[in-house]
């Protein structure tokens, strides 16, 4: 059974769009907790303006015990194809796409396949909304969709691709986003 649902995981993200797909044991699921003072840089200007990045994501041993308390991982990878390096329009581009097969495999699983528990993780804050709702200080619009960032629960995305046997980086001229959804059979 265990096997069936990996494989109809691993197929579901593959057939809405990522390039590779694998279930993992969330235990080989590396972490870094120093992560969380690259988002408090705030570079992206996200930091405490989004639900889906922190701090309003937990603090760092919150979110490292929600991670490790769930059994496995499905972690998928999108890749966009660029013009070249310098095709940040390319890359914006990619990144909209990934997070639409994001929203859509959410859609699928959670309408498709059955599980005791989940959580979906994806690149970047919660970009339901145009504008989150903590710019404003507002309550979240749609709790059930927020979304959360592997990198804001201090996964060590260069490190999961590695444990899911992926690349990082997946040749000149391309972009590469993951994803993942966090999950219990039992
Ligand atoms: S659903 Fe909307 S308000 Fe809630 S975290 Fe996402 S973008 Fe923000």
């Amino acid at each position: 059974m265990e096997t069936a649902i990996f494989e109809q995981l691993e197929q579901l993200a593959r057939d809405l769009g990522a390039f590779k797909a694998k279930v993992i044991p969330t235990k080989d699921v590396p972490t870094d907790a120093s992560f969380r003072t690259l988002c408090e840089k705030n570079t992206c200007h996200s930091y405490g303006m989004n639900y889906g990045c922190p701090p309003d994501v937990g603090t760092v041993e919150e979110v490292l015990e929600a991670l490790y308390s769930y059994q496995y991982i499905l972690v998928y990878q999108y890749v966009g194809e660029l013009e070249d390096s310098f095709d940040f329009e390319g890359m914006t581009a990619a990144g909209d796409r990934h997070r639409a097969l994001v929203y859509r495999f959410r859609d699928e699983a959670d309408a498709g396949i059955t599980l005791p528990r989940r959580l979906y993780l994806g690149a970047g804050g919660c970009r339901y909304c145009k504008t989150c709702a903590r710019v404003t200080n507002e309550p979240c619009r749609f709790p059930e969709k927020r979304l959360a960032s592997l990198e804001s629960y201090c996964v060590n995305v260069s490190q999961l691709a590695k444990a899911a046997d992926m690349k990082y980086i997946n040749g000149q001229n391309t972009v590469t986003y993951f994803g993942g959804m966090l999950f219990d059979l039992q």
